[in-house]
């Protein structure tokens, strides 16, 4: 493995280099957010889709937004999902997503996406959810990293089983979870119950996008209303803390996140961007991990928010003075929050994470 992340690492900073060659766990990647510049426009002239530019450099730039708002940050989806509509556009879209993993020295990740965004070609649900599980497969043939999809319902969309009964139709072939995503202030987790429940009541793991740019209300629906067992984001959970940052007692929802070390999948770039948070030295990620919550670093999305993982660590690392351990820690933090089968973990940590780990 080192050899190709060597090369993609040389015109980095020795940090970086350090960082992309550490094992490591995603957890948190939109498929539909997360492509190549490359791919979108031969998918879009193969697919004879009009791009809002032909040229690449332009394109980056409107599907990456600076700053803005998470309105304006969801628009780029529209475009990425307009190349999207092909059984052949959806696998290969899979594959270069492990294959973007395992040069960026993942080891693990999981990636979501709703499959009923993906049927205006003609697919069916359960044949844009097998494309994917395809093109996940040939990338496990083709790098060590390991894969687990999540299948997420459009908050706006009516609410309906449609992405959990799928979860439970493919949750032996690789489908590890469901998740609720889009715009999230005007469509509380709640509205979207019975598909939680269904999760539950099929002992399905689900996760739930919460308190990124809403408060702690949304967080409390989403654990205790609808069973989710870890939450994406979480970052507004700090306006339950009071200042200088400090988590409140027991019978809080801080208090609880903390007693069951419910999983947050923080993304620090996506923040920035959709302004959860005015800068980087105001994110919560450092108080949350200094005062032992279960915290994980993700990328959301590589496209859109123009990161990585490895990009998304060096940030913590040069913001707060994160170690190797420190990342390393966080690392075997995410692998115990995956919704991956046990054995394949214990597998994961024995190799990756153990006292004679083969991390290179
Ligand atoms: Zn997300």
């Amino acid at each position: 493995m080192s050899l190709i992340i060597d090369q993609f690492a040389k015109k980095r900073n020795f940090s970086y280099a350090l960082t992309m060659k550490l094992p490591k766990i995603e957890l948190h990647e939109h498929l539909d957010g997360s492509l190549r510049i490359a791919t979108i426009v031969e998918l879009a002239q193969e697919a004879g889709v009009r791009l809002p530019t032909d040229d690449p450099k332009i394109l980056a730039q409107i599907l990456s937004p600076g700053p803005s708002s998470l309105e304006n940050y969801l628009r780029a989806f529209s475009v990425t999902g307009s190349v999207m509509q092909s059984a052949k556009a959806l696998s290969r879209t899979a594959f270069e997503t492990v294959e973007d993993w395992y040069l960026d020295g993942i080891v693990y990740g999981e990636v979501r996406f709703a499959p009923e965004q993906h049927t205006l070609g003609g697919l069916s649900v359960e044949e844009v959810v097998e494309a994917v599980l395809r093109g996940l497969e040939e990338g496990r043939r083709a790098y060590p990293v390991q894969t687990g999809l999540i299948l997420c319902s459009m908050r706006h969309n009516t609410p309906n089983l449609i992405a959990a009964k799928l979860v439970h139709r493919y949750c032996k072939d690789g489908v590890v979870g469901y998740d609720i995503a889009g715009e999230e202030a005007p469509f509380p987790p709640s509205l979207h119950k019975e598909a939680f429940d269904y999760c539950a009541d099929n002992f399905l793991a689900a996760t739930c996008h919460a308190g990124e740019v809403t408060g702690p209300d949304y967080i409390r629906e989403a654990l205790l209303a609808c069973r989710s067992l870890r939450i994406g984001h979480g970052t507004q959970l700090i306006q339950e803390w009071g200042s200088p940052p400090l988590p409140p007692g027991q019978q809080s929802l801080t208090g609880w996140i903390l007693e069951h070390q419910t999983p947050l999948e923080l993304c620090l770039s996506s923040n920035l961007q959709t302004k959860a948070c005015p800068d980087l030295l105001s994110h919560p990620f450092e108080a949350f991990r200094q005062h032992g919550l279960a915290v994980t670093l993700c990328t959301d999305n590589r496209l859109v928010s123009a990161t990585s993982l490895s990009q998304e660590l060096e940030l913590a690392r040069q913001t707060w003075g994160l170690t190797d351990k420190d990342i390393l820690e966080l690392q075997k933090t995410a692998l115990k929050a995956a919704f991956c089968p046990n054995e394949t973990k214990t597998w994961i940590r024995t190799k990756y994470f153990s006292g004679n780990a083969d991390i290179d």
